[in-house]
């Protein structure tokens, strides 16, 4: 690596700012010969690339002038009515005024807490929680608490607790931070039954709920229970996203805001990228009026449960004594490890046995998680996850020889 001739000069945010566990694993599962369960990509070959081709030919003939443009920095009025529409699956009643088109909803992540954290103040997260949030939340120099965590989505009596403990400290909780839907990176949903109560503790402690639900389209038996946001339009900050019901290469995501917020988050995304791009807006506009998008949503969700019925009976097959989550949507597994076997320190043995995953110390904030490992199975083959899981199974039993 190359000497940093800059490293005193620096903020002190930027010492927040580390690659995360996922992105550095880039490199290694990109080797053909890997079998990667590591990141979660999009199975981005089911969408038809004809009529993506049909809708840039559209929109260049129509429309270029515009698509080439800068654009308001609230983003395209007909995407917004869109997003709308997608919202809408999910109950959620919303004016489009209070939509604020993202690049990404990782920037929407990153508007957010520009705009309410400051730093030592305190986020509040499930534990395991979404890596490139956590990442977020670091480079503003914010605190994370885990808060416990089980099948049914993050327990209200332990946010309760949580609560009391880190205000006892003194400590300023910005916001509780949830991905309600298909987790990232647990599998994991929040019962319908649990989401007033977490509302209710958290607009008792003037707490923000942070809800980012980009997989909750992607569900395999049963729809997820309804948006946090559709029961709380004050108190809930809504993240949605295009990357995983469509494409993540357009770089489009959506904030739904309170009201009281909406001004102050377009000015922030106005002084980030000016606008979001108009290219990317237009084309998946033009791509959702001129196709049956919610079909092609329907495929991806066969798509993903193929492969999340392969991951699973793989596990059954070579790795019937742990413990794994169940998903009933969305990308991914999360695996308790036998008592002994450290996830991080096993990764590279696993790459040498030609099979990547992501250990779980990348989903807390505090360095703990080493029991556990998040399988993807969104993208490779059905066949390929099953060679995967078999050689993880190898590199496991392995260990287990050196532990015991
Ligand atoms: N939230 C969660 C829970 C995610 O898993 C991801 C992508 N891995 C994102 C946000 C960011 O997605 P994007 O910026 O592509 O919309």
């Amino acid at each position: 690596m190359t000497k940093d001739l800059w490293s005193d000069r620096y903020a002190s945010r930027a010492n927040g700012l580390s690659a995360s566990e996922v992105r550095a694993l880039f490199a290694v599962v990109s080797r053909p010969e890997v079998v990667s369960l590591a990141g979660g990509m999009p199975f981005v070959p089911a969408l038809p690339k004809e009529r993506m081709i049909e809708s840039f030919q559209s929109l260049m003939s129509d429309r270029s002038a515009v698509a080439l443009q800068y654009s308001g920095g609230q983003g395209d009025p007909k995407l917004r009515e869109h997003i709308q529409e997608i919202m809408a699956l999910e109950g959620i009643k919303s004016d489009i005024d209070n939509i604020v088109v993202t690049t990404g909803s990782q920037h929407g992540l990153d508007l957010v807490s520009s705009l309410f954290l400051d730093p030592g103040d305190v986020v509040l997260a499930e534990g395991p929680s979404y890596v490139g949030a956590l990442g977020v939340f670091r480079a503003r120099q914010a605190h994370i608490e885990h808060v416990y965590t089980d099948d049914n989505g993050i327990s209200p009596e332990a946010l309760a607790q949580t609560i009391k403990r880190v205000q006892a400290a003194g400590k300023n909780i910005k916001f509780l931070y949830l991905v309600p839907n298909f987790a990232n990176p647990s599998g994991v949903t929040l019962a319908a039954e649990r989401r007033a109560q977490i509302l209710e503790i958290c607009r008792r402690n003037r707490i923000l709920v942070l809800e980012d639900n980009v997989y909750g389209l992607l569900y395999f038996e049963e729809k997820a229970p309804e948006a946090l946001r559709s029961l709380d339009e004050d108190g809930v900050i809504y993240l949605g996203s295009f990357s995983k019901i469509l494409v993540p290469g357009f770089r489009v995501g959506y904030v739904l805001a309170p009201p009281s917020i909406k001004d102050k988050l377009v000015l922030a995304n106005e002084s980030a990228v000016l606008c979001p791009s108009a290219f990317s807006q237009m084309m998946i506009s033009e791509y959702l009026s001129t196709n049956d998008w919610k079909a092609q949503i329907s495929v991806f969700r066969d798509e993903y449960r193929l492969r999340r019925d392969a991951a699973l009976s793989a596990m059954n097959e070579y790795l019937p004594n742990l413990k794994t989550t169940k998903p009933g949507g969305g990308f991914y597994l999360w695996v308790d490890l036998p008592e002994g076997v450290d996830s991080k320190k096993m990764l590279p043995k696993a790459v040498e046995n030609l099979v990547a995953y992501t250990p779980g110390t990348a989903f807390y904030g505090n360095g703990t998680g080493q029991e556990f490992l998040r399988i993807s199975y969104s993208y490779p083959t059905p066949e390929n996850i099953k060679v995967g899981v078999e050689r993880l199974a190898k590199t496991i039993s392995a260990e287990l020889e050196l532990v015991t």
